[in-house]
């Protein structure tokens, strides 16, 4: 099944981020001779559109996701484009999308409107916070929409919102695929991942594995074949290397954190982590 070298995935990464624009190529080069494959996940359009053009630059082992971000509300109008994104081949998933609350906790301590709870939009303008989680929730619906026309799964962003999160999952779960996506970088309780594996979702969990150990009990939980792994570069980079800027190389010191949490070899790890990605994005390897 191992064509081209590639032994593992980064499940969700960001190469096309600007923090690359200086060695772009390089970055991938050294992730593709390590035997390191990539989806670069979009956050917005430009990101998105990022994302496709630097997945058509290889021939194999790095591939595309698409999606408005929900703390990117610049681009919620922006989503009959993404859907064009949708049906380019080296596009295997949709997203990142879904449900961010976490900003509002945030912003809200510092933002008072009149009494009322309000928070600061990054338009330098008031949003009201049930206006704007009704807002996500729509255009994390949109997305589940194209999944399901498009055959490709979801890509799951979810901060402080697991219960909307996992209601809007079961409301739509008609539109949902039998392999329905991801919860990238999973920070859920044992409970939600219950639900979410009800629903039949797959989880990737990143770099904070190898530091911080709160992750360690639902990682246990959680059955191996629904774990995939991913880097989420340039943030959160894995031990040994924090400090640095992160990459899709690294992968493999969170794979090993994994090998040893869940108490079996690195090598069983990495093959069926590399297994349930090429399983949940479908992707011809
Ligand atoms: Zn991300």
């Amino acid at each position: 099944m191992a064509g081209n070298g590639i032994k593992i995935i980064d499940a969700h990464t960001h190469v096309q981020f600007e923090q690359y624009d200086k060695d772009r190529d390089d970055v991938v080069a050294r992730s593709l001779a390590e035997g390191v494959g990539m989806i670069n996940a979009g956050a917005d359009l430009k990101s998105s559109k990022d994302a496709v053009d630097l997945a058509h630059k290889y021939e194999n082992g790095v591939w595309a996701a698409v999606g408005i971000h929900p703390t990117e509300p610049k681009d919620f109008d922006k989503l009959e484009e993404v859907e064009k994104l949708a049906t380019d081949p080296k596009v295997v998933g949709i997203g990142e999308c879904g449900l961010d609350y976490a900003h509002f906790v945030r912003e809200q301590s510092g933002w008072k409107q009149n009494g009322a709870p309000a928070i600061a939009a990054g338009n330098g303008g008031f949003v009201d916070v049930k206006k704007e989680k009704d807002l996500q929730k729509e255009i994390f619906e949109k997305h589940i929409e194209f999944s399901r026309k498009y055959k490709k799964p979801l890509v799951i962003h979810c901060r402080e919102a697991f219960a909307d999160t996992i209601d809007a999952l079961t409301v739509n779960k008609n539109n949902l695929l039998p392999e329905p996506g991801i919860l990238h970088f999973f920070t859920g309780t044992i409970d939600d991942a219950k639900r979410l594996l009800d629903l039949n979702f797959s989880f990737t969990f990143g770099g904070l594995i190898t530091f911080n150990r709160s992750f360690d009990d639902v990682l246990k939980f959680i059955p191996l074949e629904k774990i995939l792994v991913e880097t989420d570069a340039p943030f959160v980079t894995p031990v040994p290397n924090r400090g640095k800027r992160n990459e899709p190389a690294f992968i493999v010191s969170t794979a090993k954190e994994l090998a040893k949490i869940k108490s079996i070899s690195f090598e069983d790890a990495s093959e069926t982590v590399f297994k349930n990605t090429i399983r949940v994005f479908n992707l011809s390897i």
